[in-house]
């Protein structure tokens, strides 16, 4: 089991935590010049190098095949950039926006479908810039949720979180603020009281936490999301069907009961293309999540198999994020 204490950034850093085979060195190089690499020690502990299959490793360890192209693949697949008409914010459904307020994560998933946008050194929205988001956002009254995701959100400091969540929440047409994450379970260390008492606004505020295997929920998460559900912070889920780490039934169960048992509600699995992800994507997937659906109760099951690729995206609920 490989331990670190710092993220691992580099495909050397890799090889020197015993994450990778050095014979993976200079594959990986190529890979990690083109697409961010990072793993918190967070999920270097979760990795068990004996087993090939770590669904953990699957998900962060970067893979040669990340380098073919594929005609499906886009590198903005769910067209961020034609809806955006300020930096910082996409307005693609008339009643919520995104507002991507940074352009870094924790930790870089292999499979990001903005993995064109995020990576470090992208930074964050400029003071200048938030504001223009922010005015845009005041003057359009059909706007009634505003989810902060990127990047991640809670990579921000307390102080310019909760300047963000005070002017969001004195927008009086803004009902709900929405907050996509990997942090709790990638950094848990990240969660802290200050953190947590920058999202309190007395708006309604949710929390959706990226998570794609039951192992991903150990004790440190628990304890971070139990923080933020405390302080009176529903939390959702959101997966992505991976090939090989979540897509067969007894897996996604496992996923869909894990999070259940840490009071969060299940919701959104997706897939969407992007550039040198056609590897991960899970031919089984649908099928596994159709049988999931009936193998656990309903609660637990809401709102699955929301959004799949290319032509059938989203035929079966309707719109997404
Ligand atoms: S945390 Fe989210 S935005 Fe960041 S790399 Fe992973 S999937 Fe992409």
């Amino acid at each position: 089991m490989p331990a670190t204490s710092k993220t691992l950034r580099s495909a050397s850093e890799l090889v020197e935590a015993q994450v990778i085979k050095p014979e993976r060195l200079a594959g990986l190089q190529k890979v990690a010049a083109r697409y961010a690499v990072a793993i918190t020690p967070a999920f270097v502990d979760l990795i068990d190098t004996a087993n090939p299959h770590d669904p953990i490793a699957r998900q962060f360890v970067p893979d040669e095949r990340e380098l073919e192209g594929h005609a499906q693949e886009r590198g903005d697949p769910i067209g961020d950039e034609a809806h955006s008409p300020v930096a910082g914010v996409v307005h693609r459904y008339p009643d919520r926006v995104l507002l991507k307020l940074v352009n870094a994560c924790a930790v870089y998933c292999r499979f990001c479908f903005r993995r064109e946008m995020v990576g470090p050194g992208r930074g964050v929205l400029t003071g200048a810039a938030l504001t223009t988001a922010l005015d845009y956002i005041a003057r359009t009254p059909q706007i009634w949720e505003v989810i902060l995701t990127g990047g991640d959100p809670l990579l921000l400091p307390p102080r310019r979180l909760k300047d963000v969540m005070t002017r969001l929440a004195a927008i009086d047409h803004v009902k709900v603020i929405r907050i996509h994450t990997r942090v709790p379970i990638a950094a848990p260390e990240r969660v802290t009281a200050a953190a947590v008492r920058a999202l309190r606004t007395g708006k309604a505020t949710f929390m959706v936490l990226h998570a794609n295997h039951a192992q991903e929920l150990g004790e440190k998460a628990r304890t971070a999301c139990a923080r933020v559900i405390d302080a009176g912070i529903p939390m959702l889920s959101q997966s992505v069907l991976l090939r090989g780490v979540n897509d067969d039934v007894e897996t996604l169960g496992a996923l869909m009961r894990a999070l259940v048992a840490n009071r969060t509600t299940c919701t959104m699995p997706i897939w969407r293309l992007a550039p040198g992800i056609s590897a991960r994507q899970s031919p089984k997937a649908r099928r596994s999540c159709a049988r999931c659906t009936g193998a656990i109760p309903a609660y637990a099951s809401r709102n699955m198999c929301s959004t799949f690729p290319a032509a059938t995206a989203n035929r079966r609920s309707g719109p997404t994020i």
